[in-house]
């Protein structure tokens, strides 16, 4: 049993360190480098064998890298921990051990709570190089992306799922260049419960296969390998297309022709004037009628375009696909011509786009417009990886990983609003890390 020894404890730093397990030694070190033991740092059993017989085998220490706010800075220290290293005197047994510690993994050079730091700077759209300067050089950009990466890791293996959804969507996004993969909890509200780089079938059918055969309703968007993912895993369930799913890839052909058909036309706004439908446009009535006038071929294309969104924005009533189908039929060349991908995947998908008729209560309202939000957001950071993605969709805001259950839309959605994502630069804010 080790002899207590008198170390003279530092009040000061020791507070300022802030850990509850551990205090620092007074006489050594300076304000950035703190020597610290644990109250209780002695064992008096070996963990393994539970034998008493155990001896000091060494004296060991140990420095991480940790993160402390000092009057309200906040700065990173080194942080030596010591401590002894015991064996066990079983001789069966011969194990050498050294007390648990709560503040680090004992493999890594920095505390948890800097990770915590790294992960929430990534998180909030800071590259690795601007978290190096932001911790003064004090951590490598190599360095920064192996700690964010190990942060997700963890957070990924902890996530256990305990009662899979029965009600799931599958959807796509876009984040800039990139695409992804969104599958959302649909059991209580809209959880985000998984998001994957890319629109891979492989990938899809991992995430599904952990889930069946619990789903017995999956909405998807218009994406077909989403659909043949679905078709090949979860053949028995009830798969919807919400109309509001079809619109959006249809929107976005339809903005390009617009933007095509208008590009000389000298009107303010006008991208933005043709999309909006005409029920709303009232006051932009008379750049609109400029609009036209200046470029009188996009005018059928225009009212094609507000004849759909009124039959979308009539969703109060319960209309079916027949209407849109009836809409196909009778748009103008020119929107045939543009939106023919569109109006194929109507045809293609037309069990599954009349099955919301039968079955409205299983789509969420308001999802799309969440979906857009959430890209939306997404979309404005610069830094991007299958990590990055992962956490910012999925752990940006706490929630139970050991009964995994996805996080509420709406909160993710508040979460990356209060981040600003797209507001990052290479400028020290005043203050901060000094
Ligand atoms: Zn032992």
């Amino acid at each position: 049993m080790a002899k207590r020894t008198h170390r003279p404890l530092d009040t000061d730093r020791t507070g300022l360190l802030g850990l509850d397990e551990l205090y620092v030694l007074n006489g050594r070190g300076d304000r950035n480098n703190f020597f610290a033991w644990q109250h209780e740092h002695e064992l008096n059993c070996c963990p393994l064998c539970g034998g008493k017989a155990i001896k000091i085998q060494d004296h060991f220490a140990k420095t991480y890298l940790d993160y402390i706010v000092d009057s309200g800075h906040p700065r990173v220290i080194r942080l030596t921990h010591e401590f002894f290293k015991y064996r066990c005197l079983n001789e069966k047994c011969r194990h050498i051990f050294s007390k648990e510690i709560g503040f680090a993994s004992k493999f890594d050079n920095v505390t948890y709570r800097l990770e915590n730091e790294i992960a929430r700077k990534v998180i909030e759209g800071y590259s690795y190089s601007l978290v190096q300067g932001l911790f003064q050089d004090t951590i490598s950009r190599q360095a920064v992306g192996q700690i964010f990466h190990r942060w997700t890791q963890r957070k990924e293996s902890a996530r256990a799922i305990q009662d899979p959804p029965s009600s799931l969507a599958i959807l796509t996004g876009h984040a800039g260049e990139n695409r992804y993969t969104l599958f959302l909890n649909l059991d209580d509200g809209i959880r985000v419960f998984d998001v994957l780089l890319g629109v891979d079938s492989a990938d899809i059918g991992s995430v599904i296969q952990k889930l069946v055969p619990g789903v017995g309703t999956v909405i998807t968007d218009c994406d077909p390998t989403i659909n043949d993912a679905v078709a090949n895993y979860l053949p028995s369930a009830l798969h919807i297309i919400p109309v509001e799913l079809w619109l959006r890839p249809a929107t976005e052909l339809y903005q390009e022709f617009a933007h095509i058909k208008i590009k000389w036309c000298p009107v303010a706004r006008k991208d933005s004037l043709i999309m909006i439908p005409r029920s709303r446009i009232n006051r932009d009535e008379y750049d609109l009628e400029r609009l036209l006038a200046a470029r009188p071929e996009v005018k059928p294309a225009y009212e094609d375009y507000s004849r759909l969104r009124g039959l979308i924005e009539r969703r109060g009533e319960l209309w079916v696909y027949a209407e849109l189908k009836e809409w196909a039929d009778s748009v103008c060349d020119d929107t045939n011509a543009f939106l023919a991908p569109s109006l194929y995947l109507l045809k293609e998908y037309r069990s599954e786009i009349e099955a919301q008729t039968q079955h409205r209560k299983a789509v969420p309202a308001r999802l799309a417009e969440y979906v857009s939000e959430l890209e939306d957001l997404l979309s404005q950071a610069k830094t991007f990886s299958e990590d990055i993605l992962k956490a910012r969709v999925l752990y940006a805001v706490d929630t139970d990983l050991q009964d995994w259950r996805g996080v509420p839309i709406q909160n993710v959605i508040q979460a990356l609003q209060d981040m600003g994502l797209a507001t990052k630069r290479k400028r020290r804010e005043p203050n901060e890390y000094q």
